[in-house]
């Protein structure tokens, strides 16, 4: 199916959508279709999710003829096995998702999608940031920020979305045709929804469908053994930090293409460690047709990062403070680890499978580690026999505690790390409330 295909057979004006449920990207869905003279109805199982909707939306499922509905839109949340969705199918309604919906409405733009384990938000920021230095009309949105459909408009000629897309906006997908797709890695996560890892992969595969570039990190061997097999069908560029073989590189921290030297990775605090050298790479590969490598030196170092990934928040008396509380699992601590000489590392929370036992060979810049939350225990003894640890409980212990010991012992450069590696909501609601927090206290250190 292509997308001209795919535009004609969804009609909007008049017809009937049910959208479920009504979290931010629902409620914008919902919006929208509205706004295009379409009927909605919409849901969502939590009360306090519904009680600030226009009440002409609300219409419980559980009254409803499935057989009167035209379309099923299902937000990213809601799994493909959730009774409503299946009852759907059952009546054979077209299932739509939010992107559906967006590339219907866009048929022409020029979309960058990206997806991944790890590393999805910010190499969408990096590539928005980059196109935007270079005067693109660059917006950015998705599974970060603005939900897709309320996007602005942008430039007929200079316009392009950057689009941060999860396995759950992917996993529907028939034939998206993106201009640019974008995998950054592939790692264990999600797997009480796609089960196996082979599920998980399946769910995001539909990112390549029909599109004119795909670009991917190698660095995992499952995309690597994927790669050989895209190799034979699409335009593909591939990327490497850990010296596989690609064509977009790092060597000698320096980032190379073929034979030439693009940049070099050195002072780019914002950028640092190996993970971020992966977000260049995988950012170059997208824009090297049409930015220079001085320009994109030049964007790399004017790219402010993003909140709660690698954010240095404060230096005081030589000991630099790092926020990376968006880590919620061991794999996204791994590049970090490795940014620092002297590194107190700050961990804990509710932990995800398998703790940090996958990081005991990646922790030899760490000078000592003090644990925090739910699951301090596990993750002590997993630690036990390779690292030193404090048992602090809450976020204010650890920080001091760390900070003592980084004043005390006079190291070159030392770094508190927050990167917890786990969940935030056994003592926090988020983990930007979790980052919040440090930056909070920080701030009051004596
Ligand atoms: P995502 O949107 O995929 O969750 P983010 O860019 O928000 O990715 O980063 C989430 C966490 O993963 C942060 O702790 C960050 O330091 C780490 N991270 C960022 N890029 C990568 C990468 N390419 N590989 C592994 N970890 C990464």
């Amino acid at each position: 199916m292509n997308m001209e295909m795919q535009a004609a057979q969804i009609q909007f004006d008049k017809s009937h959508f049910f959208v479920f449920s009504l979290g931010i990207s629902g409620r914008a869905i919902a919006e929208k279709l509205t706004a295009l003279g379409a009927q909605v109805s919409a849901w969502d199982e939590q009360e306090s999710a519904r009680l600030d909707v226009p009440m002409t939306w609300l219409q419980d499922p559980e009254g409803i003829d499935f057989s009167d509905i035209d379309y099923f839109v299902k937000t990213p949340g809601v799994p493909l096995d959730h009774p409503y969705v299946q009852k759907a199918q059952q009546a054979d309604v077209p299932l739509l998702n939010e992107v559906d919906l967006f590339l219907e409405l866009n048929p022409t733009a020029f979309v960058v999608a990206i997806t991944g384990t790890n590393g999805k938000s910010t190499t969408t920021a990096l590539v928005t940031h980059i196109l935007k230095e270079a005067g693109y009309d660059a917006v950015m949105g998705g599974n970060i920020g603005t939900p897709m459909l309320s996007l602005p408009e942008v430039d007929a000629d200079k316009g392009c979305y950057v689009l941060e897309l999860s396995s759950y906006q992917l996993e529907t997908l028939d034939f998206p045709c993106f201009n640019v797709s974008i995998f950054t890695n592939l790692t264990p996560d999600h797997l009480e929804r796609h089960k196996n890892m082979q599920g998980y992969l399946q769910a995001k595969l539909p990112i390549f469908q029909g599109c004119d570039l795909a670009i991917m990190s190698v660095d995992d061997e499952i995309l690597e053994s994927l790669s050989f097999e895209l190799a034979e069908e699409l335009e593909l560029a591939t990327v490497s930090v850990t010296g596989r073989n690609a064509d977009v590189y790092v060597k000698d921290n320096a980032l190379y293409h073929g034979e030439e030297c693009i940049t070099s990775l050195a002072e780019l605090p914002q950028l640092a460690g190996p993970h971020n050298a992966q977000n260049i790479a995988l950012a170059w590969s997208a824009v090297c047709e049409i930015i220079s490598p001085e320009n994109f030196r030049k964007a790399l170092e004017s790219f402010k990062g993003l909140p709660h990934r690698c954010e240095l928040v404060a230096e005081k008396d030589s000991v630099r403070f790092v926020n990376d509380s968006k880590s919620t699992n061991a794999e996204s601590s791994k590049g970090i680890l490795q940014a620092y000489d002297h590194i107190y590392w700050i961990l804990g929370g509710k932990m995800k499978e398998g703790g940090v036992a996958s990081l005991k060979h990646n922790l030899s810049n760490v000078v000592r580690c003090y644990t925090i939350g739910e699951d301090a225990a596990v993750l002590e003894s997993q630690l036990a026999d390779v690292k030193d640890y404090v048992s602090c409980k809450t976020l204010d212990v650890a920080l001091t505690c760390a900070y003592d010991d980084a004043l005390k012992e006079g190291l070159k450069e030392p770094v508190v790390l927050f990167s917890p590696c786990c969940a935030s909501f056994d003592q926090f609601k988020n983990f930007e409330d979790r980052g919040n927090a440090f930056i909070a206290l920080t701030k009051g250190l004596k």
